[in-house]
């Protein structure tokens, strides 16, 4: 098998705090990195690489993990441009516009949805995401969940069901049978094709009781939890998280102490979204006090069509780091690391050897511009599983 060193790397981030000084993104200044197939073998200075058949000249400029964006919505057709242009124009928002996207899911054809999720999945690949977890949600009946994680499965392992997004407008009088509809047959339909169960906890969704309910099904069946927490307003799913050792709970933005202490003593990760608080003018997520009490924080887009239609990571780490409190280090450890951490996976998110080759390679001297360029495309080099993408 053929290895490639890429070289003259300015500043290399590997996520390997043993490195330098407990550092947590354990740079390397003058660095190198050798790629055997899909695999990282070798990272170092520049000086000290062993000798390859291929050699990338950096120019200089930084290396990356590639991005793990642990929380997206892309299994879906149409688009809320109106919503976003009348919340944007004074009304506040709903979890209802969920049912619009809905609809128009359940009348896309397999091909059209599936050409748009890989049309986002492509711009996001562009923007150096090279680890997505992607959810079903905009189905709501057990065909249509069903295909969405089917569909998701051919383009990542990573695959949620979250029949539990909102009640079915096919339910709106009996919330209590849909939520046995989603922990039977939709379940048993949905779950081979799924590593993960998420459920939105949040008022007008489904309260703590029935998320437990939810999860616990979805446990029995092999599924990792996942929750939806504390989005819009105070709530139940941080602690039920905690309580079922979910891997994540997602949004975090209404947290008490309480919440904060008990994300803080698990290996429940708290992921922010900060697209979403952004796109709905909301209250940004206290990344800062999650930091400062020692909760483990990951960053993603939460990329749907409502309340979050943004597949860029570098944003949301500009941000972070702009309004939630997180230094650039801490916003660019989430947006790797952090996200690999909120998927359980430690072959991805860092640059070690044994680790995937999934790397981005900007068009500047250090991860500090992301925050530093906010909205410049800066990511000019991808590469997944060894191969070059971009
Ligand atoms: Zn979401």
């Amino acid at each position: 098998m053929s290895a490639t060193v890429i070289t003259n790397i300015a500043t290399l981030v590997t996520n390997d705090p043993s490195l330098r000084d407990s550092d947590p993104l354990g740079p390397v200044r003058d660095a190198a990195v050798v790629i055997e197939g899909d695999r990282v073998v070798w990272t170092g200075e520049s000086s000290k690489a062993p000798a390859t058949d291929n050699r990338v000249d950096a120019g200089g400029r930084a290396v990356l993990p590639g991005f793990v964006d642990s929380h997206s919505h892309l299994v879906f057709a149409g688009d809320r441009t109106e919503e976003f242009n009348a919340r944007m124009s004074g009304r506040p928002y709903s979890a209802g516009g969920i049912r619009t996207t809905v609809a128009a899911t359940r009348a896309a054809g397999d091909a059209d949805l599936e050409a748009n999720l890989t049309r986002y999945l492509t711009e996001a690949l562009r923007q150096g995401t090279t680890t997505f977890e992607t959810k079903s949600g905009y189905g709501l009946t057990v065909e249509d969940e069903a295909r969405a994680l089917r569909l998701a499965a051919r383009h990542t392992d990573e695959v949620t069901y979250l029949g539990a997004h909102i009640v079915a407008p096919e339910f709106a009088d009996d919330p209590a049978g849909y939520v046995s509809l989603v922990t039977g047959d939709m379940l048993n339909a949905c779950a081979p094709h799924a590593r993960w169960i998420d459920v939105f906890c949040e008022k007008g969704a489904f309260d703590g009781d029935q998320a437990r309910a939810i999860l616990t099904a979805g446990k029995a069946k092999g599924l990792h939890p996942r929750i939806h927490a504390n989005q819009l307003s105070y709530g139940p799913g941080v602690q039920l998280a905690v309580e079922l050792d979910a891997a994540s709970a997602d949004h975090c933005t209404h947290l008490t102490d309480a919440d904060v202490d008990a994300l803080a003593n698990s290996s429940t990760v708290a992921t922010l979204l900060p697209g979403a608080e952004f796109s709905t003018r909301a209250a940004w997520p206290d990344a800062r006090r999650l930091l400062d009490a020692g909760a483990t924080v990951a960053l993603s887009t939460d990329c749907n069509p409502g309340s979050s239609f943004t597949s860029s990571v570098p944003f949301c780490v500009a941000l972070a780091v702009r309004d939630m409190g997180m230094t650039p280090d801490e916003a660019v450890w989430a947006a790797t690391a952090g996200g690999a951490a909120a998927l359980r996976r430690t072959d991805v998110g860092r640059l070690v050897p044994g680790a995937y080759a999934d790397l981005v390679l900007l068009d500047a001297p250090s991860h500090v511009h992301l925050a530093y360029r906010p909205g410049v495309p800066l990511v000019t080099g991808v590469w997944r599983r060894g191969v070059r993408e971009v």
